[in-house]
Order: structure tokens, then C-alpha cells, then sequence
């Protein structure tokens, strides 16, 4: 598998700083220019070992780095977006989407379901930011909510990965009710006493950020990612003052107690299953 392989670019790919091309390509942090297959050999981790920067990877390389070989089984899989609200900015939204799908091959920006961790099943829903830079739309909270509602019925501890730019406007606000409907199934997770692992990766923003990535038993982030509400760009000229440095990163996070673990992505699957250890196996 081609990790980065350019794979993703949406509608409106964003200005990029120059990078090579083919083979090599630019760190985004430290600016070292890294060999593709090496990159991804380092599960998308620059090599420069005072850089360690985490480029973004997909849900399927997620599935592999945290999952027993071949354990994976979708659930919901072909759940799709209606266009409640007939919404259009410079295409009607359900062309917008057609155009992401084809470009990523993905229906939706999450995908769920069932597999094990060193041999112990799980409920697990992943973000992608490739499609719709992971924004939430009815499809993405159902697809959680179900998965929630999963992890209720069999007692299999949950485990969400999340990247995510927010809530997604093209969807107004049956995507913001998105927030209150996961919020709500994970308090009776919380009633059911089945664990919830959070993974927090770059970036978290917004209505995920505020509502079930942030809602975890135990929530673990990778180094240097952007967390929060709002961007740090909005927040100063909302307050009119300078942030602290590091401000909305993993690290700053950890610091004020908002994360309990800052864990490099090469050591999650090893951290998991010590997790998943502390709890014991229901039927
Ligand atoms: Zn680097």
C-alpha cells in the first residue's frame, strides 16, 4: 500500500509548499526531504528524530496499525448523505460529495465497525480527513452512534480515532444535532460501564472535538496535533491577546489535563492492548 501516494486531494486541493516530486517528499515541520517508502515504513513518522512529525495517514492505515491482521469487519458500510436542506454553494452538495467519493473511494468521512486488539474484540469507528477534511454530517454521527450502540450490546470496549475539521455546514444543523445524539449514547455507554478509548489525531477541531472525541474514559492523542473548538487564528481576535505557545497542541493539552497520554503513533497498538488489559473481558 502507497501511503502517500497523493491519494486524497478533494475538490479545492489546498496551495502546498513546493515539495519534490515522485519518490521524496518535503517534511512539513522540519522541512527534510524524506523517501516515500521510508515514510511509510515509519507508519508516516518523519525520520529526523527531532522532528518525529506525524503526517496525516487514512482510516485503512489506522485499521492496520491498530488491529490484529485481517480482524476488521465493516458495519454500516454503505450508509450515505441525503441533501436534507437542498444545500448549494458553487454545486449542489450531493455533487460536491459524489466528487470527494470518487476521488478517495470513500461513501462518507467515517467508517465502523468490529475487530480485535491482541486477540480482544472491539467497537471501532475511524475518521478520515480525506473526505470533506472529516467534517460531521448525519452520516459520520450515525455511523458513531451505531457504533456506540455496538459496543453497548456486546460489552466490547469502544475505540474512536478522530480527525476532524468540525461539523459540516453543508448540512446545517442536523449536523450540529449530530454532537447531542453521540454525546447521548455515550452516557449510557458510561451507564453500561463499557470503556471508551478516545485517539485524538491531527487535527481535532470543533463539534467532534466537543462532542465525542472529547468524551473519552481514557484519551490518548499523537504528538503535535491541533486540538480544539475553534482556531487559534479566531480565538485571538475573539480575546484580543497573545495565546501561549504550543496553545491547542497534544502536548499543551496533556499539560492542563485535558489528555491523559501523548503516545507516538509507532507505540499506540502496544498502549491499547496495555489498556485494554486494565479492563476485563465481559460477556
Ligand atoms: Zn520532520
Amino acid at each position: 500500500m502507497d501511503w502517500f501516494k497523493k491519494p486524497n486531494q478533494g475538490p479545492k486541493p489546498q496551495k502546498k509548499r513546493e515539495t519534490p516530486h515522485g519518490l521524496w517528499l518535503k517534511c512539513e515541520q522540519c522541512d527534510a526531504i524524506l523517501n516515500r517508502l521510508e515514510l511509510e515504513r515509519n507508519l508516516g513518522v518523519c525520520s529526523n528524530p527531532k522532528c518525529r512529525y506525524h503526517f496525516k495517514i487514512g482510516h485503512k492505515e489506522y485499521i492496520q496499525l491498530l488491529l490484529d491482521p485481517d480482524s476488521f469487519e465493516e458495519c454500516d458500510a454503505t450508509l450515505v448523505s441525503g441533501d436534507p436542506l437542498q444545500f448549494r454553494e458553487k454545486q449542489r452538495y450531493p455533487e460536491y460529495l459524489k466528487q470527494y467519493q470518487e476521488r478517495t473511494g470513500l461513501l462518507e468521512a467515517a467508517v465502523s465497525g468490529t475487530g480485535r486488539v491482541g486477540n480482544r474484540p472491539v467497537c471501532l469507528a475511524l475518521l478520515d480527513g480525506a473526505f470533506l477534511a472529516g467534517s460531521m454530517g448525519s452520516v459520520v454521527g450515525e455511523k458513531v452512534a451505531r457504533s456506540i450502540q455496538r459496543s453497548i450490546k456486546t460489552h466490547w470496549p469502544l475505540i474512536i480515532v478522530s480527525t476532524s475539521g468540525g461539523a459540516r455546514m453543508q448540512e446545517g444543523i442536523l449536523s450540529l444535532m449530530q454532537m447531542a445524539k453521540t454525546s447521548l449514547w455515550l452516557t449510557r455507554l458510561a451507564e453500561a460501564r463499557v470503556p471508551y478509548i478516545s485517539i485524538l489525531t491531527n487535527p481535532t477541531m470543533a463539534g467532534v472535538m466537543a462532542s465525542f472525541a472529547s468524551l473519552g474514559d481514557i484519551t490518548i492523542a499523537e504528538p503535535g496535533a491541533m486540538m480544539g473548538f475553534a482556531g487559534p487564528r479566531v480565538i485571538q481576535q475573539a480575546l484580543g491577546t497573545e495565546l501561549p505557545s504550543g496553545f491547542q497542541t497534544s502536548e499543551f493539552f496533556l499539560e492542563h489535563g485535558f489528555v491523559d497520554q501523548v503516545i507516538p503513533r509507532y507505540e499506540l497498538r502496544a498502549a491499547l492492548m496495555k489498556i485494554l488489559g486494565f479492563f476485563p473481558e465481559r460477556e
